[in-house]
């Protein structure tokens, strides 16, 4: 198998761009995934913010990217990491399936869905709650569901399901929205999608195992709100579980990288929404793994 010059970790966004530059710079480079790729856009059903793309939905961004990799012959394997072990001439990656060897890493593990952390949340995906409004929007056609969340992917989210579903209401913990103002707007605009503020689901009810309704606690009382589906949008948690935080420069959970994506261990670099950092963006995302491989390249060379 031999020694490789980088291992990315993470085919999302900004992996696939780091993987692109390292191929095209003739590196013998390991694309490493755990699902699917394209990472979190798949769960984006409209992006008009990403330069070339007056409106594009996530999972066809992610297969265009996604093609470009496959064009290059950029090697890709399944794998989930486990753990890093590094020493000054190289880095083994441990996965579930193998262990890699390399001189370089680029990790871009992104972030996963946060959870409301009720009772019986785990046990009604799929029955009724979801994270991800364009895989599981279309199962709520005509049907009332409600969101939480008052950030950017809850409103983008709010906004395809009320074109789809009869009534939509978004529920939100404080009386002002974090989500852009052209988000607001559009919202607020919408006929079918009602706002729900100062309020927290605190209950979630289900009959045979599918979710019926929810107890929301607004200003302090308690009210039932029948639903078909609750889709939750209340930001995400990095993927860093397989690192530890006396080895590598963590902050809340997020890698702390320089202005050249260098994580606080030389060889290994960090790029997407799993690096410490104020934008989590298409665009930056993109950049980030362009600046990964150059500086890699440049470390290599
Ligand atoms: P976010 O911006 O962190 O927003 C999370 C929302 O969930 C906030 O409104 C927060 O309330 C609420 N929340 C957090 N924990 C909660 C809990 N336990 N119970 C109830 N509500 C809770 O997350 P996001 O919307 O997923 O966005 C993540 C990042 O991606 C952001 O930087 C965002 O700008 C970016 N993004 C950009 C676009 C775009 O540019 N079009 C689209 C999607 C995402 P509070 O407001 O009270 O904290």
């Amino acid at each position: 198998m031999g020694l490789f010059d980088t291992v990315v970790i993470g085919s999302g966004v900004a992996g696939m761009t780091a993987a692109i530059y390292l191929k095209r710079s003739n590196k013998k480079v390991l694309l490493l995934e755990k699902s699917a790729p394209g990472g979190q856009i798949n769960r984006t059903a409209k992006i008009e913010n990403y330069p070339g793309y007056k409106e594009v939905d996530g999972p066809t961004l992610a297969m265009n990217i996604y093609e470009q990799v496959m064009a290059l012959e950029i090697e890709y394997r399944y794998g989930n990491v486990l753990e890093i072990e590094n020493s000054k001439d190289k880095k083994i990656i441990k996965t579930d399936m193998e262990e890699i060897e390399t001189k370089t890493i680029v990790i871009a593990s992104g972030r996963s869905p946060k959870e409301l952390g009720l009772d019986n949340e785990k046990q009604l995906i799929g029955h009724g709650i979801s994270y991800c409004a364009i895989c599981d929007g279309p199962l709520y056609k005509e049907q009332v569901i409600a969101v939480v969340g008052g950030g950017n992917s809850a409103l983008e989210e709010a906004l395809y399901l009320s074109e789809l579903c009869k009534k939509v209401y978004i529920i939100h913990r404080r009386d002002t929205l974090r989500a852009d103002a052209i988000l607001q707007e559009k919202t607020k605009e919408k006929k079918n999608i009602e706002f729900l503020y100062n309020s927290n689901v605190t209950e979630l009810q289900e009959e045979n195992n599918q979710l019926t309704s929810l107890l929301v606690n607004q200003d302090g009382k308690i009210e039932k709100l029948d639903v078909n589906g609750l889709f939750i949008y209340i930001g995400n948690t990095p993927n860093t579980e397989f690192l530890k935080e006396n080895e590598i420069q963590l902050e809340n959970g997020y890698l702390v990288v320089d202005s050249n994506m260098k994580t606080s261990i030389d060889g290994i670099y960090a790029c997407g929404d799993v690096i410490k950092k104020e934008f989590y963006q298409i665009s930056t995302a993109v950049g980030e793994g362009a600046t990964a491989a150059l500086a890699i390249k440049k470390a290599l060379e």
